[in-house]
């Protein structure tokens, strides 16, 4: 049967990617009154422990795929490590696959990506290919010293990137990174960092969730606030340039966008992720509907819920260990703990979070 939307209720949505994101997508389609099936090679991955059907398997394998394919009557993702290749299969055999596979495919390369921002009228740091350390010496020439040196595919939290300060530091940079095809960008020399959680229907509707603040340690998340305040020119740049990366994409589902905002109020876009997104984990309990519900309406063809924030919110990532304060967490008034279900609490790992909700409109 040829799959219609909205989706009714009862339907299967497939998730590929059983982590936090996906078990908090999972828990979302559940009240709406779906079922889910996950894909994963972990048995006892946190998003398998909270679905219907659990498909234990790599990403790319084919007849994983087709075991999904046939349960789930919508696929989405919950992760950008994903093979597009996988979802291009998917929607070959007639899969509805939101968000698309160029989506997925753009966010995976930091060069495709910041040409296609470019391209869409996002504006971005400076940059440039790098193929080699002679590449690297190029860029300094043409861009200026420091760069900050960055592997185009694989790296998150910080990771696979480098601050190259003179054409003396290429070659030892060039071999830190792997010696792998990477982007150089220009310092971003921001006053802040921000992040807009958004969401595109079906129809093409868009809806915003207000502005995130983001803090990062050792290139690890660590704490969100929001609503952000901003002035009224930046809220409208940010929603602008938010509304373009969507409407470009064609893109069904929730996205989200990082920026830097400099000192002058200008707002440069560092990436997007195709998918729910840790800066947006603050809706769980600061919007009427959240995140979660939001990207579960929007694949399945539903009216997009209202976004405004209900209360103030401070979303603080739960790391390593942290996660084993979880009594004392409990007994803190207007904070609301969300705890992944994760085995070794290794350091630096996102075992769970909590929101701290003040100004609360009741
Ligand atoms: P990314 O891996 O691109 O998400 O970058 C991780 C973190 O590195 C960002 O959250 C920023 O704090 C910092 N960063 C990334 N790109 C730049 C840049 N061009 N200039 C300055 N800081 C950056």
């Amino acid at each position: 049967m040829p799959v219609s939307f909205p989706l009714p209720p009862g339907s299967t949505i497939g998730i590929i990617g059983g982590g936090q994101l996906g078990r908090m997508l999972a828990m979302a389609a559940a009240r709406l009154g779906f079922d889910v099936a996950v894909m994963d090679p972990e048995p006892d991955a946190p998003a398998a422990r909270v679905a219907a059907k659990a498909i234990v398997t790599a990403y790319d394998d084919p007849e994983g795929l087709a075991a999904l394919a046939s349960a789930a009557d919508v696929i989405t993702f919950e992760f950008e490590n994903v093979p597009a290749r996988s979802l291009q299969a998917l929607a070959a055999a007639g899969a509805r696959v939101a968000p698309g596979d160029r989506a997925l495919a753009i966010a995976q390369d930091r060069l495709a990506e910041k040409t296609f921002l470019n391209e869409a009228g996002a504006p971005t740091v400076g940059f440039a290919a790098v193929d080699s350390a002679d590449d690297l010496r190029a860029a300094l020439q043409s861009l200026g010293a420091p760069l900050l040196l960055k592997t185009r595919r694989g790296g998150y939290d910080g990771k696979g990137q480098t601050w190259v300060h003179s054409a003396r530091d290429a070659d030892s940079a060039w071999t830190e990174l792997g010696a792998q095809p990477c982007i150089a960008e220009t310092p971003a020399d921001f006053r802040r960092e921000v992040a807009v959680v958004a969401a595109r229907g079906r129809s093409g509707e868009i809806a915003l969730y207000p502005l995130t603040e983001s803090h990062h340690e050792a290139g690890i998340l660590r704490r969100a606030r929001a609503p952000a305040a901003a002035p009224p020119r930046v809220l409208a740049e940010a929603e602008r340039i938010v509304a373009t990366i969507l409407s470009a994409l064609d893109y069904v589902g929730v996205i989200g966008v990082e920026m830097f905002e400099r000192d002058d109020g200008k707002l440069l876009v560092n990436e997007f992720a195709p998918r729910v997104h840790n800066t947006g984990h603050w809706t769980l309990d600061g919007c009427e509907v959240d995140q979660f519900e939001q990207h579960i309406r929007a694949i399945a063809g539903w009216p997009l819920g209202p976004t405004d924030a209900l209360a103030q919110v401070e979303m603080t990532n739960l790391l390593g260990d942290e996660a084993e304060g979880w009594l004392r967490l409990a007994q803190e008034p207007e904070t609301r703990i969300w705890l992944y279900g994760k085995g070794e609490p290794r350091p630096g790992r996102k075992m769970g979070h909590v929101n701290r909700l003040t100004k609360i409109n009741r």
